[in-house]
């Protein structure tokens, strides 16, 4: 008798192994604190259908791709927003602040009463708790950032006013400070051949960069794709390394660089196309 309540015994502890494995710690395990019970979980790539930023709270063409939803006791929420050329948010608050990370092109961004900032791929912007603000793309450019915001009681954004026309408008912080001819920083073209051939380097800054670059009639994003076009096209792998990654910069993705190279082998002939492949993928690896 002894030995078949031993075996019993030994079945019931085998059966409860047995359960627990199964249920993956969802009992009242606690030892791995809240949530210990809860399986990982991943939400496949194109899973979350993406909609329209509604009218009543941004300007311009706006798509939000939902990425995930606060899930307790977190309560952070993100989504990954994407900005067509002066496309914005109207002016809103966060109750607990919010995280932007740009993930493409060129935006800007504005605390109330403060100069309005350009942002650009790989900034990462820090908006404190129930500040007004706004964010959006730049006049000739798109702009993408992930949005990480924390919810409380429900809420994670106040909406308000829509930003004009005029206070879009406003003079850029950054464009005076960093893109702006005269800056104390050394153009590219300054570092690269100033001392060795300044009127060349003063042409390049001044009159390419400055002025033509800048002319609004054409977007950023489509002087990178013309420009790249036609380097391909004349077989300058030099100044094609540079552009590949100036064309990102202002919201050419890899994807469509590669395609205006396949694209352009019918146009400029395959050995252009297969110099141009090669710098590119030695770009984007880099990146
Ligand atoms: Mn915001």
């Amino acid at each position: 008798m002894k030995l078949l309540g031993a075996t019993i015994s030994a079945l019931s502890l085998v059966g409860s192994a047995y359960t627990q494995t199964v249920q993956n710690g969802a009992s009242a395990d606690t030892r791995g604190g809240q949530g210990a019970g809860q399986s990982i979980k991943i939400l496949r790539s194109g899973s979350q259908p993406s909609r329209e930023g509604p009218a009543e709270n941004f300007s311009g063409k706006v798509r939000v791709d939902p990425l995930f939803e606060a899930s307790a006791p977190g309560r952070a929420r993100g989504s990954l927003v994407t900005f067509d050329p002066g496309a914005r948010t109207a002016w809103h608050t966060h109750p607990l602040g919010q995280v932007l990370i740009v993930t493409a092109g060129v935006g800007r961004v504005q605390r109330w009463g403060d100069p309005v900032d350009e942002i650009r791929k790989g900034d990462v912007v820090w908006i404190p708790a129930g500040q007004k603000h706004w964010h959006g793309a730049a006049t000739n450019s798109s702009m993408s950032h992930i949005a990480i915001v924390e919810v409380l009681d429900g809420n994670s954004v106040e909406w308000k006013d829509k930003v004009s026309d005029s206070q879009y408008s406003a003079a850029v912080r950054a464009e005076l400070s960093t893109t702006n001819a005269n800056s104390s920083q050394p153009r590219p073209s300054q570092r690269a051949i100033g001392d060795f051939a300044p009127k060349l380097s003063e042409l390049t800054d001044n009159v390419l960069y400055a002025d033509v670059w800048e002319r609004p009639d054409l977007s950023k994003r489509d002087r990178s794709l013309v420009t790249v076009a036609a380097l391909i096209a004349l077989n300058r792998p030099d100044q094609l390394r540079s552009h590949l990654t100036r064309a990102r910069d202002n919201g050419v993705t890899q994807e469509e660089l590669i395609e205006t190279i396949t694209h352009l082998a019918f146009y400029s002939g395959w050995p252009n196309a297969v110099t141009a492949v090669g710098v590119a993928k030695e770009v984007f690896e880099k990146k």
